[in-house]
């Protein structure tokens, strides 16, 4: 059986995301839209967070970047936990 390193690469970055970043808001340039929570495949509220200036922590977030791809006003990306933000 072969492997496909390009999908394995992929897997271990989107591991070593999960495991070390996640959602990061900046909410002076949210506009409370909610295309964001829209077109979260969890359904997480994703606007709410960012109202309260939050990253987005919750076990069920896949760091599937719809969020952060989706908001027109670029108020969202991936940072690693602990990094200010
Ligand atoms: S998509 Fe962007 S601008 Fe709209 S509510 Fe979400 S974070 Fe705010
Ligand atoms: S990264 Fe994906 S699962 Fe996590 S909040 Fe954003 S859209 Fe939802």
């Amino acid at each position: 059986m072969s492997i496909d390193r390009n999908s394995l690469a992929f897997d271990l970055t989107r591991a070593a995301v999960l495991a070390t970043g996640h959602v990061v808001p900046d909410p002076p340039r949210c506009v409370q839209c909610g295309i964001c929570s829209y077109n979260c495949p969890l359904g997480l509220d994703v606007r709410a967070y960012v109202w309260r200036g939050a990253p987005i922590i919750d076990s069920q977030c896949l760091t599937c970047g719809q969020c952060v791809a989706r908001c027109p006003r670029g108020a969202l990306a991936f940072a690693p936990i602990g990094q200010p933000t």
